[in-house]
C-alpha cells in the first residue's frame, strides 16, 4: 500500500461507480463499554486487557438509555474488553432490555470463568439475552496461542454452562460463535467453517451454538504491531487490497451501525473508534446525544486504508461475511 491509503480506498469505490461511502439507514448502535477486559489476546483491536481504566460511567449509560428511549434502534450491540466487568453493566443492560429494542452481548467466554461471575450465565439466561461468543478454533493450540494459555479450556467449560442453561437451543436464547484467523490470512468461507466447528464441538464436547461469524483481523492495533513483529505487516495490506470485492459494500457495517464510545462519542465503526477517527461532524466531535438517528443517515462515511479489511474476500462484519 505505497500511496495515501485513503486515497487508494477511495480509488477502488470510484472504480466500482461509488463516489463516497454514505451512510443508510441507523439499525444497531454498538456501543463499547470500556476496555477493560479479563484477557489480553494477541490479535485485539481494542488493545482490551486487565490494566485498562478506560470505562463508561452509569451517567453516561444513563444518557444513552434515555437516547436510545426516544430514537427508533432495532438492535442494541454490547461490546467491550469485557463487557460484564463494566460495575453498571447489568443495570445498563436491564435499562435498555425495558425499551423496544433487540439487545445482544459480545461476550469473550471466560469472563464466566472467573470468581465474582459465577452467576452471570444465571442472569443471560434468566433475560434471554442473545450472545455472541469468541472462540477463534475449536483446537486448543490455536486458542491458546491466539488469546492465552487456558483460555480454551475455560470457554469449553464456559459453553456447557451456557448449553446447559438453554443456550443455543431450540428453544433457548442465542448462541453465536466467532472466529478469526490465527495469522495473516482471510478466513475461510463460512459455511464450510460453520459446519466443521458444528461437528468438532458436538462429537468433542457436546456443545451446540447457533451461527459462526467469520471476521477478518484488521491490521490495526495489536494486531498490527503482531504483523509487524513478524514483518508481515505489508504482505497482509496487500493481500486485503488484492483481495478486494465490491459486492461486500451494501453491506458493511458502517453502513446501517453506529459506535458509541466509552465516554458517550461516536463513530462510523468500532475500528474507527479505536483508531480515534470520529464521525465526521463539521470541527466538534459528536457524542451520540448531539444528535438524532434520523440525522445520521445519508452521512460520509470516515475511510483509511483498514477499511480493505472489511472488503477482502467475502467480506467482514460483526455479523460475519457479507457476500459468498
Ligand atoms: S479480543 Fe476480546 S477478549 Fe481478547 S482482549 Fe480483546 S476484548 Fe478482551
Ligand atoms: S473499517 Fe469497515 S466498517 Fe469501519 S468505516 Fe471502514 S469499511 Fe466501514
Amino acid at each position: 500500500m505505497p500511496q495515501s491509503s485513503a486515497a487508494m480506498f477511495r480509488r477502488q469505490l470510484t472504480r466500482h461507480g461509488i463516489t463516497s461511502l454514505k451512510r443508510a439507514t441507523l439499525s444497531t448502535l454498538q456501543i463499547n463499554t470500556g476496555r477493560l477486559c479479563n484477557q489480553a489476546c494477541e490479535h485485539c483491536h481494542v488493545d482490551a486487557g486487565p490494566k485498562r481504566t478506560e470505562i463508561m460511567s452509569r451517567d453516561t449509560m444513563a444518557r444513552i438509555v434515555n437516547w436510545c428511549a426516544q430514537n427508533k434502534i432495532s438492535d442494541i450491540d454490547i461490546t467491550g474488553g469485557a463487557p460484564e466487568m463494566n460495575p453498571g453493566f447489568r443495570h445498563f443492560v436491564e435499562q435498555l432490555l425495558q425499551l423496544n429494542a433487540r439487545v445482544m452481548v459480545r461476550c469473550n467466554l471466560t469472563i464466566l470463568e472467573e470468581p465474582g461471575f459465577e452467576d452471570l450465565a444465571d442472569w443471560y439466561v434468566t433475560h434471554r439475552i442473545p450472545l455472541v461468543c469468541s472462540l477463534p478454533c475449536y483446537s486448543q493450540e490455536n486458542v491458546d496461542g491466539q488469546r492465552g494459555k487456558g483460555v480454551f479450556e475455560k470457554s469449553i467449560t464456559a459453553l456447557k454452562r451456557l448449553n446447559a442453561r438453554g443456550y443455543g437451543s431450540a428453544e433457548g436464547p442465542t448462541l453465536d460463535l466467532v472466529y478469526n484467523p490465527a495469522g495473516a490470512f482471510l478466513p475461510p468461507p463460512q459455511d464450510t467453517l460453520e459446519r466443521q466447528y458444528k461437528q468438532e464441538l458436538a462429537s468433542r464436547y457436546g456443545i451446540v451454538f447457533n451461527r459462526l461469524f467469520a471476521l477478518a483481523n484488521l491490521p490495526i492495533n495489536r494486531f498490527k504491531r503482531y504483523l509487524n513483529n513478524n514483518d508481515q505487516l505489508e504482505s497482509y495490506k496487500n493481500l486485503l487490497v488484492d483481495a478486494f470485492n465490491p459486492s461486500t459494500i451494501s453491506g458493511l457495517m458502517c453502513r446501517h451501525l453506529v459506535s458509541v464510545d466509552w465516554q458517550g462519542y461516536l463513530y462510523d465503526c468500532d475500528f474507527n473508534q479505536m483508531l480515534d477517527m470520529p464521525l465526521p461532524h463539521g470541527h466538534k466531535r459528536p457524542a451520540l446525544w448531539d444528535i438524532d438517528a434520523a440525522f445520521l443517515e445519508n452521512r460520509p462515511v470516515a475511510i483509511a486504508d483498514h477499511c480493505f479489511g472489511c472488503t477482502a474476500g467475502t467480506g467482514s462484519s460483526c455479523g460475519g461475511s457479507l457476500a459468498e
